[in-house]
């Protein structure tokens, strides 16, 4: 009996592949290796799947703290959607948007922020440049466009505020770089902006709404696609299990968890750079990665649910879309259920201002948010049903969020060890992709090249 229990542990610990990381990519990977036959086990940190995703109950509805937008090139995460049954709706954008800049508060519709013609016409000039340079960055080694060096010498801060003179156009771009990368324009390689705009179709094609990256969301939240995913994975996948050191040579890999060590051929690690440089690997990985993993921190961003009685915005024929360039919140979408049974608002705290908000206490934050919340809508703002709000900086097991980022000289100095395995490891996660980097599209795509990588290397 005694032999047979320890026959069946011994039998779990040892695996053809351990993935690190129950997130998209980990899940993804892993299902593709089980679909070929392949012994595999997931070793997760935390007592829940998912990662970067994590769906919450609101009221009647599902909403999501973490990820929760797909576009309509976004491939992979739409048709894995589609496999799992799940629904998509459209996200709510009809009526007037507000702008609160400098001081001001204004109106407008679609995407464009209404600015003087001037601006206005400065705006579109730097979106046309920023995406006609983004296309020359290629997807599978940014290091290599031609103006590489020069771009990775400058933040997007010092290239908006040479090549765009007028202050308004300036701060709706800023506004957009924090929005999109939950972090400041200075922290940001011009060169790994650029990759990063052209792994998204264009600068509009991450902003937009209606044909960008915010068309739509998955109804019940997107942490289904990653629970779905682990419940065909059965016991495959194992909660509590942080990987602590991964010993590697020519036999395979030791991999350390806090609940026991696993052996391997191959391990794919599908965590953050920036997560993966804290796990004691033996032999030391070669330098290139351990300075990769140092210089990509992750953005961080509090992501605030208001819950109403009802979506009262809509009376006054406002969209529910704000973006601001002051007070702690940034941008603000409509996040209302699909059935229309009471109204919501998602309020985004971005890169600076999260690092300064993480600290103070919920309640506080949500006083603050709802005042923004007035300037922006009115009166009716200032009393959520409910409110709730997930600071991904506080979070030990993501250590920020979107995505991780990088500031000049990373990319290329030592942009190459993103992806290169090292022996039997294979690095994946959304960090990865080359094609909606940052995105669940993303970590879908690094999933399926890492099984691809495994599979030919078993
Ligand atoms: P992760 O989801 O980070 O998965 C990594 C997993 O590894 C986690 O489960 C973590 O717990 C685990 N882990 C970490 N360290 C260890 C360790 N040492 N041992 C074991 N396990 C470990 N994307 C979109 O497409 N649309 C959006 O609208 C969108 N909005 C976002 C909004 C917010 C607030 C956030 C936080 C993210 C958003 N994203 C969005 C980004 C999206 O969530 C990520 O791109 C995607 O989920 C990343 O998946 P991943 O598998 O690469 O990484």
């Amino acid at each position: 009996m005694i032999r047979a229990i320890r026959q069946r542990l011994a039998g779990k610990r040892s695996a053809d592949v351990l993935v690190v990381g129950a997130g998209l990519a980990g899940l993804y990977a892993a299902r593709e290796l089980a679909r070929q036959g392949v012994n595999v086990h997931v070793l997760e940190a935390r007592d829940r799947v998912g990662g970067r995703t994590l769906s919450h109950p609101l009221l009647n509805d599902t909403i999501d703290l973490g990820a929760q937008w797909v576009g309509p090139t976004q491939h992979r995460v739409l048709a894995l959607a589609r496999e799992l049954g799940i629904a998509t709706c459209p996200q709510a954008h009809r009526g007037k948007n507000v702008l609160l800049l400098g001081g001001q508060r204004g109106t407008y519709r679609g995407t464009i922020p209404a600015l003087p013609l001037a601006g206005l016409a400065q705006l579109q000039l730097a979106i046309m440049q920023i995406d006609r340079l983004a296309r020359t960055v290629p997807l599978d080694d940014p290091a290599s466009a031609p103006r590489a060096a020069e771009w990775d010498a400058l933040t997007v801060g010092e290239w908006l505020g040479t090549k765009v003179r007028r202050a308004d156009a300036r701060a709706v771009l800023r506004i957009a770089v924090n929005a999109i990368f939950a972090a400041e324009p200075e922290e940001l390689s011009f060169l790994f902006f650029l990759f990063y705009v052209h792994s998204g179709g264009g600068l509009m094609s991450l902003s937009e709404i209606k044909r960008g990256a915010q068309q739509d969301r998955l109804v019940g939240g997107a942490q289904q696609l990653s629970q779905r995913m682990a419940a065909q994975l059965g016991e495959r996948v194992v909660l509590n299990a942080p990987v602590t050191a991964i010993d590697y040579g020519k036999q395979g890999v030791t991999v350390s968890t806090a609940i026991g060590r696993y052996h391997a051929r191959l391990a794919i690690v599908a965590i953050p750079p920036t997560l993966a440089g804290e796990i004691n690997y033996s032999p030391a990985l070669p330098r290139p990665r351990q300075q990769l993993t140092a210089a990509m921190p992750m953005g961080r961003v509090i992501k605030c649910l208001l819950a109403y009685q009802r979506p009262f915005w809509r009376t006054s024929g406002f969209s529910g879309t704000a973006l601001c360039d002051d007070g702690p919140v940034r941008m603000v979408f409509d996040d209302s259920p699909p059935t229309g049974e009471h109204g919501a608002l998602v309020a985004f705290i971005l890169g600076s201002a999260a690092d300064t908000w993480a600290e103070r206490p919920r309640a506080e934050r949500a006083r603050v948010v709802c005042e923004q919340l007035v300037r922006c809508f009115g009166p009716q703002a200032a009393q959520p049903a409910a409110y709730l709000d997930q600071s991904w900086a506080s979070e030990q097991w993501s250590a920020g969020c979107y995505v991780g980022v990088l500031p000049p000289g990373a990319l290329t100095r030592h942009g190459d060890a993103l992806r290169a395995p090292v022996g039997p490891i294979i690095w994946a996660g959304t960090e990865t992709a080359q094609v909606w980097n940052g995105y669940m599209d993303g970590a879908i795509e690094s999933g399926e090249r890492a099984a691809r990588e495994a599979l030919a290397r078993l």
